[in-house]
């Protein structure tokens, strides 16, 4: 059955001369009108919250693919969009803009979500010296972390949207159980590892790394703009050497420089290990998504690790 044709069942008796009387034009009105607005930050909150909403949303990322999500800023039309959503989802912490960007766009019906939120975050890792500490929201690198965004925004959906409170729920149980497989092809893959140490761009994959034992050594810290000074290069180029690591990891949004510069130094090679922060053309050409993605990750690491 076509969604809106079940919306205006739904819709009862009392509208249903409205949807008949003004032929196609109104049935297809009525179906976009009954949908929720779910307005996303970045790729995975974008993903997570289709997964949950399945038909029942119409739900838009605001930072493009190809953006990297660290240093993005909302324009006006992103602010019309924000204000104009029935549900906002962001992960937290990346989105230094959310607080100022909710408030001057004040809305009563809005659920907000901060996907992050209830899980207990790391500190970053120090690598900017003389800096006041920062948490690293990276959560939704680690498929068990994940599993609580999802639910968190299978929740505000809920709020969102009581009528509908059901297929939340089982669209959320459905995809959380490919977390949960995804979490296991992990933990056997990486248990038996050679190496535990691999080195990355920037400090995306703490909670991936804490989750299944290993260590991530970032040449970056939490952003992937700070770029490292000529001692920290140093230190990692030496850690590198100690742990015989033969892998240096970059990612698909940033630029691969320094990364480049440490596996010259040490003669490494060099793979992309993808912190999710944003698809890319070829990414969407080749139907990725979370799981495709992390799948890919778990491949690149299990490789680098038995060196
Ligand atoms: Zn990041």
């Amino acid at each position: 059955m076509k969604s809106w044709l079940k919306k205006s069942i739904v819709l009862g008796a009392g509208l249903s001369f409205i949807l008949t009387g003004c032929g196609n034009q109104a049935k297809e009105a009525a179906s976009t009108e009954g949908k929720l607005k779910v307005v996303t930050t970045f790729y995975p909150m974008y993903e997570f919250s289709k997964q949950v909403a399945g038909d029942h949303a119409e739900v838009v990322a605001l930072i493009p693919s190809g953006a990297e999500p660290h240093d993005w800023e909302p324009s006006a039309k992103d602010m019309a969009a924000i204000k104009d959503a029935d549900v906002f989802v962001y992960n937290g912490i990346v989105e230094g803009w959310v607080d100022s960007a909710l408030s001057s766009a004040a809305s009563e019906q809005r659920v907000v979500v901060e996907a992050s939120k209830g899980i207990s975050l790391m500190e970053g890792e120090e690598h900017e010296h003389g800096e006041e500490s920062h948490l690293d929201p990276h959560v939704w690198l680690d498929p068990v972390l994940a599993q609580q965004e999802v639910r968190a925004i299978q929740a505000a959906l809920e709020q969102a949207d009581p009528g509908n409170k059901k297929d939340y729920e089982k669209n959320a149980d459905q995809y959380i159980a490919k977390l949960q497989e995804l979490d296991h092809a992990f933990k056997e893959a990486l248990s038996n590892a050679k190496h535990k140490e691999f080195v990355t761009q920037h400090a995306a994959f703490g909670y991936l790394a804490k989750q299944y034992g290993l260590t991530q050594v970032p040449i970056s810290g939490l952003s992937p703009e700070q770029e490292p000074s000529p001692d920290e290069m140093a230190e990692v180029v030496e850690f590198a050497k100690e742990h015989q690591v033969r892998t240096i990891f970059f990612e698909t949004l940033v630029d691969p420089k320094v990364a480049q510069v440490v596996a010259d130094e040490i003669g490494a090679e060099t793979a992309v290990l993808n912190p999710l922060e944003g698809l890319t053309a070829e990414d969407i050409r080749n139907n990725l998504d979370y799981i495709g993605i992390m799948t890919h990750n778990l491949e690149a690491l299990k490789a680098a690790l038995n060196k």
